[in-house]
């Protein structure tokens, strides 16, 4: 556990005086503290990105990735008739690898970079400066980059805005179904070591996913109004001032009961509650909750879509021909590795969904059902 100079205590210490001051935190409220506290947290204290760290991206597996987002946004934006400024958005870049791969798609046409400035919506400082190294060259060639803490604080008109397993690392609520109905999760003490428990609090029905089957006892239901009321604001923006969003993460192509709160640290699942503020704490998506948030905004939602099916039909595989073309053997070798670890169905392929938003019908294209392939993602209800 380490320790914050500042403060003189850790992560759990501080838990520990919290719930002995006002009892037992929400999963939502602990998740909060864990991954965004300023002092203790886990993305403003690190970079938790690549092979020496906790976990890996797919815009870090290859610039296959970026290559391919890119294009989709030129397209979305040549279909509007490319003109006046060209705002792009991301929401938790990371280390900045993919709006980077994507300037450079962009940056092919000196007439669309003339019109571009990026946005990025970033809390950790200590990833800010790894943005600002990777668009270091951008910058230099006169890209305006801004940064901002929040969504709401990037300039008024249209926007085109992209994220990558960044809706995952919002808070949860957790509910439990027991013998008196729903009560809340909540994690306390036991002794000196936190611990679940369960607390009465009322669960909104209308805030419950449709058509689940009646809870069985035990059943967990896990709801993200931050997340909704984020997707709820953003689809908004889109409705009323124009432009796209796309999105990447992980979940199931329906949602249902479970805890699927989990915490990764060094590539391996640890336990959620071991060490607060150390490993990342992320849950699965629930897509269909955004796509409803997207279209209750008057945005349009067209469909979801698989990463595979996404890649496949953006022409992952032509890229990497074009990537492998003269290269050596290794280098070969690396990039269909990349192609799998992407698109592969036990990999990243079909756990991982793209979700977009626009602000006209019908969706861009692969998400207006014209695709090659066959997607097992979920269509908005
Ligand atoms: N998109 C990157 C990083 C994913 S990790 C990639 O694919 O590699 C999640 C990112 O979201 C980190 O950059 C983290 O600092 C940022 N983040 C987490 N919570 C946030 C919040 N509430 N507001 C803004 N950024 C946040």
């Amino acid at each position: 556990m380490t320790t914050t100079a500042e403060t003189g205590s850790s992560a759990l210490d501080r838990l520990r005086i919290l719930i002995r001051q006002n009892g037992p935190v929400s999963v939502a409220d602990y998740m909060a503290f864990c991954l965004g506290d300023p002092a203790h947290g886990y993305y403003p204290t690190r970079d938790p990105l690549g092979a020496s760290g906790d976990f890996v991206t797919a815009p870090e597996v290859s610039q296959m990735f970026g290559e391919l987002v890119g294009t989709w946004l030129r397209s979305v934006w040549a279909s509007r008739g490319a003109s006046g400024p060209l705002r792009l958005v991301e929401l938790g870049p990371g280390r900045g690898t993919l709006m980077q791969d994507i300037v450079r798609v962009l940056a092919h046409d000196s007439d669309r970079l003339a019109g571009l400035s990026i946005h990025l919506v970033e809390t950790s400082p200590v990833l800010r400066r790894h943005q600002k190294t990777a668009l270091a060259d951008a910058a230099g060639r006169g890209l305006p980059i801004h940064w901002h803490d929040t969504l709401d604080e990037v300039p008024d008109g249209p926007v085109y805005v992209i994220g990558n397993e960044f809706f995952d690392a919002l808070p949860v609520r957790q509910f439990v179904f027991g013998a008196s109905g729903w009560a809340e999760r909540v994690i306390g003490l036991d002794g000196d070591a936190l611990a679940f428990g369960a607390r009465p609090a009322a669960l909104d029905r209308t805030a419950m996913p449709a058509g689940l089957p009646a809870p069985s006892l035990g059943d967990i239901l896990e709801i993200s109004p931050v997340r909704e009321a984020l997707a709820l604001a953003l689809g908004h923006r889109i409705a009323d001032r124009g432009g796209a969003g796309l999105f990447f993460d992980y979940g199931p192509a329906a949602w249902g009961y479970g805890d699927t709160l989990q915490a990764v640290q060094k590539h391996a699942h640890v336990d959620v509650l071991a060490e607060p503020g150390q490993a990342d704490l992320t849950t699965h998506v629930d897509f269909s909750a955004l796509a409803r948030a997207f279209s209750k905004s008057g945005a349009v939602c067209p469909r979801v879509l698989t990463q595979a099916d996404f890649l496949l039909d953006m022409g992952l595989l032509e890229r990497a021909g074009k990537l492998g073309h003269g290269a050596d053997a290794a280098t070969q070798e690396m990039i269909r590795d990349a192609v799998e670890r992407l698109a592969g169905p036990e990999q990243m392929g079909h756990v991982f969904k793209a979700i977009c938003v626009t602000d006209r019908e019908p969706g861009p294209y692969p998400f207006d059902g014209n695709t090659l392939r066959k997607t097992d993602g979920q269509p908005p209800r």
